[in-house]
């Protein structure tokens, strides 16, 4: 089944989506990732949507939606894991035209409820690796030694968009953006609720369910 996970910046998407790609061999298309990617890698994107990122606001939808048409012709038939995209209504239809278009389905659309006070410690708490793109949390998560990662012995850094100045205008975009996609997808009947607070495993075990 392909799947949309989407939530508040801080939910917890990335956390589940790489659990659900490792043991469901899914594919996992995380518009975040692949704007970090095209940064990293210096590319035209990367150098248009940097400073938009860097602020907390949203990349317009043109570019966005051009980079997963993309990604789209390189998919051979897994199901995927869509991880932060759609934000905006206009993307959720360019989606929908897409799916027609490459003979795919959408079956749920996975909403990860989690909420206001937590969002901010999970975000501030935040740490990534700059080599492999693994997740660790201060407190929630800590790597074995402080500011290396545990998988692949890469610097932990924080992301200059988990910085607290910047969170209220990335919660602002997704206040303002993404909550009315929640009902373009409660109308279109795909719509489910997933609690997102508590451990990863248990988390993860309610959106198992969901695929089963
Ligand atoms: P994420 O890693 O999903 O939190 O995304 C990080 C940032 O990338 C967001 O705050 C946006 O600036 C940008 N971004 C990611 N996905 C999208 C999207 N679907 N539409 C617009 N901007 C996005």
């Amino acid at each position: 089944m392909n799947i949309l996970l989407f939530g508040p910046p801080g939910a917890g998407k990335g956390t589940q989506s790489a659990l659900l790609k490792e043991r469901l061999n899914m594919l996992h298309i995380s518009t975040g990732d692949l704007f970090r990617a095209n940064i990293k890698g210096q590319t035209e994107l990367g150098l248009k949507a940097k400073a938009i990122i860097d602020r907390g606001d949203l990349v317009p939808d043109e570019i966005t939606i051009g980079m997963v048409e993309q990604e789209f012709q390189k998919m051979s038939g897994q199901s995927f894991i869509l991880d932060g995209f759609p934000r905006t209504v206009a993307q959720a239809e360019a989606l929908d035209r897409l799916l027609a278009t490459n003979n795919m389905d959408l079956g749920k659309a996975i909403f990860m409820d989690v909420s206001h006070d937590y969002l901010v410690k999970r975000l501030t708490g935040r740490r990534v690796c700059s080599d492999c793109g693994a997740t660790f949390h201060v407190d929630a998560m800590p790597p074995k030694k402080e500011g290396v990662c545990d998988n692949c012995g890469g610097e932990l850094k924080q992301r200059k968009d988990d910085h607290e100045s910047v969170i209220s205008t990335r919660l602002k975009a997704y206040e303002e953006n993404t909550l009315p996609v929640l009902e373009y997808y409660k109308e279109a009947g795909k719509y489910v609720e997933v609690d997102g607070l508590g451990e990863t495993e248990d988390v993860y075990k309610r959106i198992a369910a969901e695929l089963a």
